[in-house]
């Protein structure tokens, strides 16, 4: 029996390491919550080590196996919850690539779940994630993994850059791809990135230093079993981050904010890595007309509508002296259609009491007929353009009456020259002038 004894312990002791596997930078995950389950990878688990688990049962805190082998289950639940990362985390303000590989069949939801678990990420960080096959930077596969109690494993990143790879465990159950749900599965993905990014167990206190370092994230509570970094949630089903995880998530990677300087009338924004400032933000002051916006105060280093921004960014308007305001009109199927006008700075421009009028035709009937009708300006040669058509706006309408839609809306253009257009479509059948029989369309801008 000694020599028993001496075995338990050893086992306890291996149960116990196992909880603090994340050394050597592969993190291996907990077993699942539900019991039945739980008690399933248990058995994969002890008979991993080489023992009989045929008649094992549960006691108390203990699996027995072997007739008279205690193996204690305390020493993989870690009861002290906070949230965590790696003393290495990820750079913000980068664009990572994240893709399946051909160890995962076309026809499993894998791909479609890690679709689901980048936008996650997306949503709530100054990272850019983009799903790429070809090459990616977080490489998704399936192997057998027959040592580990895991659904799968991330790997911790290294100077900056994420952790390479994340392995799902394709013995841990007979077919995890039929096993596990959408949703499960995304939870999955979306905990193993966590990993990938730099990210601890939530309860990892316990699990030490592990040799990548373990930090408490600032503004995370003691204890939070919503996070979708705790460990032993292995098959639990994707619930939405929880108010710490995503004070975690906002610390380590916070998104880009945009300040607007010298009596901008516009509140400071946080916007995606990579997007671009919208040109409907307009600012309005006493000192004039808004005229362009600039990097520095002296106004000397122009900001451009087609830079992304990848930081934090201050912007400064410039102003002008009001001029006169000039009005032009554009309406479908008459002389007047298109209307060229001349910028020679940058210009806020109002579009003001856009008019579709139908004729006899149900609304149905020209919505039919998509981006035939509707207003367009263009700059010339046609680099860009703004096009705004009726359909998204039909269905607000009353098909029992001539009704007119109007909208407002303004954006920034740069100098150049520009072309308004009125259209409406000509899929009904011919039109009788200004006053169509099917309807006509009026445009009146401002600057
Ligand atoms: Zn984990």
């Amino acid at each position: 029996m000694k020599t028993k004894y001496l075995f338990l312990i050893l086992i306890v002791l291996s149960f116990f390491f196992s909880c603090s596997q994340e050394d050597g930078i592969v993190i291996v995950e907990e077993p699942f919550k539900d019991s039945a389950l739980e008690l399933e990878q248990a058995k994969l688990a002890i008979y991993a080590m080489g023992l009989d688990t045929t008649f094992m049962v549960e006691w108390n805190n203990y699996y027995i196996v072997e007739e008279d082998i205690l193996l204690c289950k305390d020493s993989i639940n870690l009861t002290s919850t906070r949230q965590y990362h790696a003393t290495y985390y990820v750079d913000n303000y980068q664009t990572i690539t994240v893709g399946v590989d051909n160890t995962i069949a076309q026809s499993t939801n894998w791909r479609e779940a890690t679709k689901e678990a980048i936008d996650v990420y997306n949503k709530y960080t100054g990272l850019r994630f983009v799903y790429n096959e070809y090459n990616p930077q977080i490489k998704i596969s399936k192997s057998n993994l027959y040592n580990a109690i895991a659904c799968a494993q991330g790997e911790f990143p290294l100077s900056g850059k994420p952790g390479s790879k994340i392995i799902i465990n394709d013995s841990f159950y007979k077919n995890i791809d039929t096993f596990l749900s959408l949703s499960q599965k995304k939870f999955l993905l979306v905990h193993e990135l966590g990993h990938n990014l730099g990210l601890r167990h939530t309860n990892g206190l316990g699990e030490g230093d592990g040799g990548v370092g373990l930090v408490q994230i600032p503004g995370t509570p003691t204890s939070d079993s919503q996070s979708f970094m705790n460990s032993t949630t292995c098959g639990n089903s994707w619930n939405g981050a929880s108010t710490y995880d995503v004070v975690a998530l906002k610390t380590l990677w916070p998104k880009c904010i945009i300040s607007f300087a010298d009596g901008s009338s516009l509140p400071q924004m946080e916007v995606d890595y990579g997007s671009y400032l919208s040109r409907n933000l307009i600012p309005t002051s006493a000192k004039g007309i808004f005229a362009g916006w600039f990097k520095n105060a002296a106004l000397t280093i122009p900001f451009s509508y087609g830079e992304t921004i990848i930081g934090d960014i201050t912007l400064y308007p410039k102003w002008r002296d009001k001029t006169n305001v000039i009005r032009l009109m554009a309406i479908s199927d008459t002389s007047a259609s298109t209307v060229r006008f001349t910028l020679s700075q940058v210009t806020p421009v109002t579009f003001l009491d856009i008019e579709v009028e139908r004729g006899f035709n149900e609304w149905s009937e020209i919505s039919r007929f998509t981006e035939e009708t509707g207003v367009t300006l263009t700059k010339i040669p046609a680099s860009f353009s703004i096009r705004t058509f009726i359909e998204p706006y039909i269905w607000n309408a009353n098909p029992n009456s001539y009704a007119i839609y109007n909208w407002q809306d303004a954006t920034v253009l740069d100098p150049g020259e520009y072309v308004l257009e009125a259209r409406f479509t000509k899929s009904l059948g011919l039109q009788n002038g200004a006053d169509g029989k099917h309807g006509v369309i009026r445009a009146v801008i401002e600057y």
